[in-house]
């Protein structure tokens, strides 16, 4: 039997068992995928022995998406540009690690709108972390042409432009009401409406009837800047899609069969985080 296992601490939150194991039962697939907190300093230990306790691969959750780093053996470019990990695999007999959250979100963006072409669109992020990061790399790949990121801390907002290029455009949140006229696909990569944090305050008037609107949060389920673009009638898409299309890649590496993130898992998951969701 195959297993896998998401690594943080804490990790009890964690809805990426319910995600694998869903897949595994529907794809009829005898694996088995678990939760394991894994303190700072076991982490080392943990993921030496990582086959030796009967583990294929992993995900890798906070704090340790930065350390584990040191314990893999290849890290691709989705890694390298955002500095840290989530999903561990083997090929070849390579202990290997990527970073899922940018093809995530990119494909969840695909799902909502097949076609999609980013070339010459301009893209406003909101927030600078690592989420921020992994969508920035991204959608360069897919040739957007510029991408503002609006940030609370101004600095984090510039190393992100240095370290990606000219294309990304750091600015202050005063900034934000001007750029809305032209933008095609704004992101909230904060965690502002997220459950317990304070509420996203945004006028979406200005945005072209055309634009798409992200929200990475997905607790609640749908967050109050998704309830207003739709209000507006704009494309709007949630985190739990993009939580869901994230998983993805690390069950076809353990698993060997790439699953379908279908609206009865949606429902499964959205459900657990909300009793109430229909
Ligand atoms: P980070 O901690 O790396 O970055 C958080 C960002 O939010 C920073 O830019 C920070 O600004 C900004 N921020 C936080 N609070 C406020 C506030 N009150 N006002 C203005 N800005 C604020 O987090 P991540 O990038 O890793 O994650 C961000 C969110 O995305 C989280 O809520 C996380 O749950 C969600 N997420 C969802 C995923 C999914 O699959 N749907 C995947 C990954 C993340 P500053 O720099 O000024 O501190």
């Amino acid at each position: 039997m195959k297993k896998a296992c998401v690594i943080g601490y804490p990790i009890a939150h964690s809805r990426s068992p319910l995600i694998h194991n869903h897949w595994l039962k529907t794809y009829g697939i005898e694996g088995l995928y678990e939760k394991r907190e894994v303190k700072p300093e076991d982490l080392r230990s943990f993921l030496s022995n990582l086959h030796q306790n009967g583990y294929v691969g992993c995900n890798v959750t906070i704090p340790h998406k930065q350390a584990a780093m040191a314990y893999v053996a290849e890290i691709d470019d989705s890694v390298r540009k955002t500095g840290s990990l989530n999903t561990i695999y083997t090929e070849n007999n390579i202990f290997k690690a990527t970073s899922t959250d940018g093809e995530g979100f990119y494909q969840n963006l695909i799902s909502a709108i097949p076609g999609l072409n980013l070339a010459g669109k301009t893209a406003v992020i909101l927030g600078a972390g690592g989420s921020a990061r992994a969508i920035i790399e991204r959608l360069l790949r897919a040739d957007i042409s510029n991408i503002h990121i609006i940030n609370r801390t101004q600095a984090r907002a510039q190393d992100l432009a240095r370290l990606f290029g000219p294309k990304v455009i750091p600015g202050p949140t005063a900034q934000l009401p001007r750029l809305m006229a032209t933008t095609q696909l704004l992101i909230n990569t904060t965690s502002q409406g997220m459950k317990g944090q304070p509420e996203l305050v945004i006028n979406l008037a200005d945005l072209p009837a055309s634009a798409m609107v992200a929200d990475l949060i997905y607790v609640p389920v749908k967050t109050n800047l998704i309830k207003l673009a739709e209000a507006r009638g704009l494309t709007a898409v949630g985190g739990l899609g993009m939580l869901l299309h994230q998983a993805v890649v690390g069950f076809e590496k353990w698993f060997g069969v790439k699953p379908v993130v279908t609206d009865e898992l949606y429902r499964l998951v959205a459900r657990d985080i909300d009793p109430d969701f229909i």
